[in-house]
């Protein structure tokens, strides 16, 4: 391995080395990535070295930007693609390198009076969500992150680089809007935003207590809500603290008007954030923690939300998870995405986040569990979680297709995504 230290410019990292543990650990500190060697890329050239290398050695490589969605990679080549974070706007689309975060994307668009269509955190890096599709905030007026690329720059299983559109190569373009990153590697993402001049946006809490009427009011609020409002619900206990129960929501546009009424006729709030604010601060609106944290998760998209959903979601304490979210999906994320990604005809989903505890796990299987009556059993690719399988995010004909494009196109498994299309 040592050789290919002769073909980058970028650092190599192997077994033994100073550094080695602290380059091949994730953004998820819960996930153990026992690699073969870590690769950080500088640029294009780099990828298509290691990608070579692998190749002419019958090694796997595995891309990882921040390693939010990082699985036990043993064995591999970890490519790192931090340091290629380049974003440039011009004429309404983002070009941006495969280790570009949302932070930045959205910091560069917002003055602009445009938005890309990330989700709720500002460090997640747009390559790795988007090739899974990425359910965001404004999801439901624009649809999934993926149906807005255009263009990208690949490394292919030979090492070969290639930009590859709909033009070039349709079926690869197709499987690289929301079927993972199996394929190829992407160095470079082209994608257009869309409008946001104004963003009004925020986080109410209230004590626990209050759950049931807030879930109440989600309910209402969420069953009439316009394509431009996104509110999520969310049950939140972190250890040792009080529980809490907020809604997160934007609006495109200046005010809400009426349509959060049922939110403010419940009182007794602990904090609310709502207020006009900058695309730049989409990623603050849920507090999420940036730098790296070990977590657990789970999802599961829900076909409604009645009274039988509610008691399930309230019956029990959440503890030992820190959060259960639900997000309102629907609009355009229920027509076509053009892509792998499908369309999501459930109009929520379920997202359970905790850390890594004894007794979480359980916990998540049990409300999974009790959901099971009310899930579509599909998920979203970018919130799978460790254990899980790629067939479970795509429809039976999307799956066949991305798994005879995968033998074609990387026959000797070169490139390995985080949950691999040919896994069972
Ligand atoms: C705190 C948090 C919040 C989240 N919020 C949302 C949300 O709102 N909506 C949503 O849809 N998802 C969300 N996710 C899930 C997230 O989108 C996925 O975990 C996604 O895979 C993260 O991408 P990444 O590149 O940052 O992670 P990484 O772990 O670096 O990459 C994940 C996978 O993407 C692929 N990949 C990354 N870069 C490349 C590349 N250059 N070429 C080829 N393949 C590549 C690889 O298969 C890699 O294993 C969230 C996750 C966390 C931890």
């Amino acid at each position: 391995m040592n050789e290919l230290k002769n073909l980058i410019k970028g650092r190599l990292w192997l077994p033994g080395d100073a550094g080695f543990d602290e380059a091949r650990t994730p953004w998820n500190l819960s996930v153990n990535q026992p690699v073969a060697a870590v690769v950080e890329a500088t640029g294009a050239d780099d990828v298509a070295a290691t990608v070579g290398y692998a190749a002419l050695h019958g090694l796997t490589v595995t891309a990882q930007a921040s390693g939010h969605g990082a699985v036990a990679a043993e064995g591999v080549i970890l490519l790192r693609t931090h340091l290629m974070d380049g974003v440039e706007i011009a004429d309404g689309v983002a070009r941006v390198g495969a280790g570009a975060k949302w932070g930045e994307v959205l910091a560069a668009a917002g003055p602009l009076g445009l938005t890309g269509l990330a989700g709720s955190s500002p460090v997640v890096s747009v390559a790795g969500y988007t090739l899974g599709g990425g359910v965001g905030w404004f999801g439901r007026k624009y649809g999934l992150a993926s149906s807005r690329v255009l263009a990208a720059d690949v490394v292919d299983a030979a090492g070969a680089r290639a930009r590859v559109t709909a033009e070039s190569d349709p079926e690869l373009f197709w499987a690289l809007r929301g079927g993972g990153g199996d394929f190829v590697v992407v160095t470079g993402l082209e994608f257009a935003l869309d409008p946001a001049p104004v963003l009004y946006g925020g986080r109410v809490t209230w004590p626990l207590e209050r759950a049931p009427e807030v879930l109440a009011a989600y309910r209402e609020v969420t069953a009439r809500a316009p394509e431009e409002l996104t509110v999520w619900f969310d049950l939140m206990k972190f250890p040792g603290a009080p529980g809490f129960v907020a809604i997160d929501c934007t609006y495109l546009g200046e005010h809400p008007g009426e349509l959060l009424r049922p939110f403010d006729a419940i009182g007794g709030t602990i904090s609310d954030s709502r207020a006009v604010l900058p695309v730049a601060d989409l990623g603050s609106i849920c507090a999420e923690p940036t730098d790296p944290t070990p977590g657990a998760g789970r999802v599961e998209l829900l076909t409604g939300l009645d009274d039988a959903v509610a008691d399930v979601l309230l019956a029990d304490p959440i503890d030992p998870l820190i959060s259960v979210q639900v997000r309102h999906l629907g609009g355009a994320l229920s027509r076509p995405s053009g892509g792998a990604a499908g369309r999501f005809t459930e109009p929520y989903l379920a997202y359970m986040v905790g850390a890594p505890l004894p007794g979480t796990a359980e916990r998540m299987d049990a409300l999974s569990k009790a959901l099971v009556p009310h899930t579509s059993g599909r998920k979203p690719y970018t919130m799978l979680h460790p254990g899980e399988q790629a067939a479970a995010a795509f429809d039976a004909s999307a799956l066949a297709r991305l798994r005879d494009l995968k033998r074609a196109r990387d026959p000797h498994g070169v490139i390995r995504a985080n949950y691999p299309v040919l896994g069972a």
